[in-house]
């Protein structure tokens, strides 16, 4: 009989030492291959509005000055003051992944005078950015946005334009009960009243303030109107109204957008609180969210989509005036929001797979250059030439909902043909090796 083995404690402690497994930075996560469906929908979903409203593609890179985001974006602004990734390089640089798009592209107009392509310059863009957040659903470390510029005018049209894009592409992207959500931050002229406005109201309220707003009350007393803290947002309720003090020319400003925003059917609620809280925005800010819930209860209470007017920004990273208005779009949120509204559909390229099923070495030899010429042809092939066994192929090419399975034996090698199996009727039949590619791609063709 053999000996019992006890694990002694030191054994049992080693076993538990074991080298853990690198995870991934908190806050930013993989997006995996059975989630890949989604971001390519909403790839082709940003392209298609792109393309429709006439906006070319600008990538800047991830990394950025880190002067750009604290100029452009302000010192005081919670982005710049606690979100920014922000280290020097070997050579002394000091650079940040850019939490957001727009001062980049700003940065980028001047840098390789874009003015030369058009006034105004309409400009879109795709990618990651990065904020050092208390990550929690639908607020990430690393997320994504798409967004939207329009450069070198100030009329109200390009504000609605901007808006009409974002929404449309919401709702392409199947978001159902969108609400946008509008107001008017003035201007230079206006703002100024205002602010000492707010200052007035909130003095003899200083006490119920959070700590943040009352540093903010001196440098920046809009923001407190965006604050999430529960009293600070119980406060706003009998702030002043910034509409009820704009100067002549924002409030004709406003009146315009929304008349333009009527005339395209976009539904608006005027919110008359909401701020944002970078410092380059002036006139029009908007955020847009989905009411979309079960039992009365949205699934996400924060915004899918946010931007605005921003006259100034040019001025604040160095250059000459440019009148200029954008948005972002994030699509985490969007995505989550696809999932619970979107059965996803067998997509186009998967019922259009072709999936080679070889039995035996020889057949898997003649295979792997059969399968190239049908790549060649552009026809999507799947296989699995790791697995010999007949059935395990064909659960596989079922399971991957392939249209076709090529069904390649011994006999098949010596006769130089292939078996075709359609995979939803189960009807196969032998055809000649040198016309398969033309047998496919009417076979494919007509189960679209
Ligand atoms: P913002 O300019 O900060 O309003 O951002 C525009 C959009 O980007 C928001 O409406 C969100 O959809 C998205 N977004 C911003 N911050 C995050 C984050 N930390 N995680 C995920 N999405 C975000």
């Amino acid at each position: 009989m053999k000996p019992k083995i006890t694990k002694t404690k030191k054994q049992k402690a080693e076993k538990k030492k074991k080298p853990v497994l690198f995870q991934n930075p908190k806050g930013m996560r993989d997006i995996l291959p059975d989630e890949q469906m989604w971001w390519n929908k909403i790839r082709r979903v940003v392209d298609e509005v792109a393309e429709i409203y006439n906006f070319s593609r600008i990538d800047t890179p991830i990394l950025e000055d880190a002067r750009v985001f604290e100029a452009g974006v302000g010192a005081s602004s919670d982005i710049v003051e606690k979100q920014m990734f922000v280290f020097k390089t070997k050579g002394g640089d000091r650079l940040a992944l850019r939490p957001e798009g727009t001062a980049p592209i700003m940065r980028s107009y001047f840098q390789n005078s874009l003015g030369r392509f058009g006034q105004p310059l309409k400009l879109f863009y795709f990618g990651p950015m990065f904020r050092y957040e208390q990550p929690q659903a639908g607020r990430a470390r690393q997320f994504h946005q798409a967004g939207f510029e329009i450069i070198g005018d100030d009329d109200a049209v390009y504000d609605a334009q901007i808006i009409l894009a974002v929404f449309r592409l919401l709702e392409k992207s199947r978001i159902k009960d969108l609400s946008v959500r509008i107001n008017s931050i003035g201007c230079r002229v206006c703002r100024p009243v205002y602010r000492r406005k707010i200052q007035d109201y909130y003095k003899n309220r200083e006490e119920r303030l959070c700590r943040d707003c009352r540093r903010r009350l001196g440098d920046n007393p809009l923001r407190l109107l965006d604050c999430k803290n529960d009293d600070c947002a119980a406060l706003k309720e009998g702030a002043p109204i910034l509409l009820d003090i704009l100067c002549g020319a924002c409030r004709g400003h406003f009146k315009r957008v929304l008349e333009f925003l009527s005339e395209v059917n976009v539904p608006y609620i005027l919110d008359n609180y909401l701020v944002r809280g970078l410092d380059y925005y002036n006139r029009t800010v908007f955020e847009i969210f989905s009411d979309y819930g079960e039992e009365g209860k949205p699934f996400f209470t924060f915004a899918l989509a946010g931007g605005g007017r921003y006259d100034y920004l040019s001025e604040l990273i160095g250059g000459r005036p440019i009148s200029a208005v954008g948005a972002a779009v994030g699509w985490e949120r969007v995505v989550e929001l696809m999932k619970k509204n979107v059965k996803p559909a067998a997509g186009r390229e998967r019922s259009q797979k072709v999936f080679f099923v070889h039995i035996g070495d020889l057949a898997k030899q003649k295979g792997f250059g059969i399968m190239e010429t049908l790549r060649q042809a552009g026809i999507v092939v799947s296989e699995s030439l790791g697995k010999d066994l007949l059935k395990a192929q064909m659960r596989l090419a079922d399971k991957e909902g392939a249209a076709i399975a090529l069904i390649f034996g011994q006999k098949e090698v010596f006769e130089d043909s292939i078996i075709v199996r359609d995979m939803r009727s189960g009807a196969q039949e032998s055809v000649p090796l040198k016309d398969l590619v033309e047998i496919l791609k009417k076979r494919l063709k007509t189960s679209v």
